[in-house]
């Protein structure tokens, strides 16, 4: 028999699923809810002028394609410091980050993991209940065993504050606690910045270890008004981990530029870190590939097309606030929450046989847990969305 008769069939990824049947449906009608994509407008994948631009000079360059340095291009980490923590930081002047370009924010929670198992082997990992769905997988996959922090009550209620800083506080010393640091995905709730600060008194005190993935930066209120619960940690005087990604801020999902960055005591320890982030990058990739990080490096240290991008991601923002805007509008007042959720996502409270029909009669696709990509939404399908909606809820 072959070497692999006996392997078993992975299950699906239940979006990739859902994708599937969309393709298939036939119905001219039809809107896929269920993707984890921003479209504009046109229902299309931008693609940014600012990033078009870069893109240009690179050409005109005509750059050689050499290996990177296995933590990526310096311009780029060093612009992703500054991202998160601000130019001023004193992380950033004293030098007490490491940055590591990664293959998108996926990449990044995968370096952060392997590092941390090495020097954690005993710790657990806690993830927000519901998270994003890989959350569990990497770490899992990483070698570490995952459990949940109590995160999400209802559309209306929000988030479970209380809950979350009592299973916080319920944890071990060097527990991995994984937050999302805006636009949470799934649910779309977010902390308040009151609620951070409760959250980084207990991680200090408790002694946890916080790995913040930030996959949405500028998507929430602006790119410094999302980096609230980073800037909070990073004035708490705490060492933890940052994973970014770049695929959504600058429509580059494909490119997959993400970056790690481990925040710690000193210049000295940064070195040290940052010598074993380079262990765990060389056995994986080796080093990371040259086109998107080059991109976003020139468009975060050139004045105009930082300007540009930062006009366009307030456009993508606003595109989303507006088409909460419409849904509550639309749907009234007891979906009002829909425009204090945060982000590309929202849940929305359907339920499964709710979503079923959605799908069956009107050719509308959302995941089953009622996840929907507001930013799928569109001046087109926004009416047709909306009536759908109200009738499966009357
Ligand atoms: N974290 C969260 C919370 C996400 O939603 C995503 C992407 N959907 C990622 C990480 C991964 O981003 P990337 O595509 O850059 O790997």
């Amino acid at each position: 028999a072959s070497l692999f008769a006996a392997i078993d069939l992975a299950p699906r990824d239940p979006i990739l699923g859902l994708n599937e049947a969309f393709a298939a449906d036939k119905r001219d009608t039809k809107v896929n809810l269920g993707v984890g994509v921003y479209y504009d407008d046109a229902g299309k994948i931008p693609l940014l002028a600012a990033v078009r631009e870069a893109e240009k000079l690179r050409f005109e360059q005509a750059a050689a394609r050499g290996y990177l340095p296995i933590e990526g291009i310096a311009a780029y980490d060093a612009a992703v410091g500054k991202l998160l923590f601000g130019a001023e930081s004193p992380i950033v002047t004293e030098g007490r980050l490491v940055t590591a370009q990664a293959l998108g924010g996926t990449g990044a929670l995968k370096i952060g993991a392997d590092f941390l198992k090495r020097y954690f082997p005993a710790s657990k990992v806690l993830i927000s209940n519901p998270s994003w769905e890989n959350h569990r997988a990497l770490f899992e996959s990483a070698g570490f065993e995952v459990g949940t922090y109590a995160y999400y009550v209802s559309p209306t209620d929000g988030a479970n504050v209380a809950g979350m800083l009592a299973d916080l506080k319920a944890a071990a010393p060097q527990t991995i606690v994984v937050l999302h640091a805006c636009c949470h995905n799934p649910t779309g709730v977010d902390l308040t910045a009151d609620d951070w600060k409760q959250v980084v008194e207990v991680v200090k005190e408790r002694n946890l270890i916080a790995f913040l993935d930030i996959a949405y930066q500028g998507f929430g209120d602006g790119i410094d008004a999302d980096a609230v619960a980073v800037r909070l940690f990073a004035d708490a005087g705490i060492s933890f981990l940052v994973s970014s990604s770049f695929s959504k801020s600058f429509s580059l999902y494909g490119e997959r530029v993400g970056a790690l960055t481990v925040v710690d005591g000193s210049k000295d320890e940064s070195a040290r870190v940052l010598s074993q982030l380079k262990r765990v990058i060389r056995t994986n990739y080796s080093n990371p590939p040259t086109h998107g990080g080059t991109v976003v490096a020139s468009v975060l240290n050139t004045p105009e097309l930082r300007k540009l991008w930062e006009d366009e991601l307030a456009g993508m923002r606003d595109r989303i606030k507006t088409m909460r805007a419409g849904l509550a509008e639309g749907l009234g007042e007891k979906f009002a929450f829909v425009t204090r959720q945060r982000g590309m996502f929202s849940y929305t409270g359907l339920s499964a046989a709710q979503v079923e029909r959605l799908k069956e009669e009107f050719g509308i696709y959302a995941v089953s847990s009622g996840r929907i990509c507001v930013a799928a939404l569109n001046s087109k399908n926004l009416g047709y969305v909306v009536d759908a909606i109200g009738k499966v809820v009357a």
